[in-house]
């Protein structure tokens, strides 16, 4: 389709314009005396895949979960889609968020977790169908139209009527990733999504991300110590240490020419 003849509201698409999606700026995290993210800056441009690699312990899955809002920066600000996460405008001030505001916001963010997190007590399609139809208001028959799409790009669909408990790891992880895409957010947080995996399972998820990193223009954070998955689909790699990010780039060369001791030290332990 040429430009001229998108509509406005495709044109204007926040999620492929290559715009700023996430900005962290000045964001501190601390656990009581453990500083984890000291004055943070970071930018995600839309469409852009992003894999933050480093060791345990860096502060890798603390920027996801500040970005899901499981967590609250003690510093900074956060904003996702031109909006802040952290906080909220009233009468031209920057006020601490509302929860109000915090739910309207997260609704661009998806996020998968390392141990799938399904709704044990609901089949596979009630377990995606279930936010569309609470929190975006879609119809029963929407939410399961997108749902049935989503079952049979992750592979699924002779499963629709399981419940987790009869699935694989592999399997509920999939579903997981169905589900935090029922929700069409613009970025999809994926935070070791293969760990939890016995290992002939996870060549099986990650050819599903690696389908939705090449046929869609969804904005991905990943953290991964998969490197080849990260190789394939990473537009940017961060390498994080102490929960600082000390070298960054494209991955051929992160991966092939790393400029800093510790990514070389890093990459030798993991590769
Ligand atoms: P990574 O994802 O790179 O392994 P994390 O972001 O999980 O690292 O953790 C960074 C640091 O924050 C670690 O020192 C960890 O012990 C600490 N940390 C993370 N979550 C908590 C928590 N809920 N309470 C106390 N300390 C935490």
């Amino acid at each position: 389709m040429s430009a001229e003849n998108k509509s406005p509201k495709e044109t204007a698409n926040p999620a492929t314009d290559g715009s700023e999606l996430i900005r962290f700026d000045g964001v501190t995290k601390r656990f009581g005396s453990n500083v984890v993210l000291d004055h943070m800056d970071f930018t995600v441009s839309s469409g852009k895949h992003v894999t933050l690699i480093g060791p345990s312990g860096s502060g890798k899955t603390t920027i996801l979960r500040l970005l899901m809002t499981l967590l609250k920066p003690e510093e900074g600000t956060i904003k996702v889609a031109g909006d802040y996460l952290t906080h909220e405008e009233q009468n031209g001030k920057l006020v601490p968020a509302g929860e109000k505001h915090i739910r309207e916001v997260r609704k661009k963010i998806g996020m998968v977790f390392q141990q799938f997190n399904l709704f044990p007590n609901m089949g596979v399609l009630r377990n995606i169908t279930e936010a569309p139809v609470h929190v975006l208001g879609l119809s029963k028959d929407e939410a399961e139209e997108r749902a049935r799409e989503l079952l049979e790009m992750v592979g699924l669909t002779e499963h629709i009527d399981k419940y987790p408990t009869q699935l694989s790891g592999g399997q509920q992880q999939r579903v997981a990733i169905a589900r935090a895409l029922a929700m069409r957010p613009q970025v999809l947080l994926l935070d070791e999504v293969t760990s939890a995996l016995d290992p002939e399972l996870v060549a099986g998820v990650l050819d599903v991300l690696r389908d939705i990193a090449h046929t869609t223009d969804i904005t991905m954070l990943v953290v991964t110590h998969e490197m080849n998955f990260a190789r394939d689909i990473s537009d940017d790699v961060l390498m994080f240490d102490a929960g600082r990010v000390i070298e960054s780039g494209p991955p051929e060369k992160i991966f092939s020419e790393p400029e800093h001791e510790r990514t070389r030290e890093f990459l030798s332990a993991v590769l």
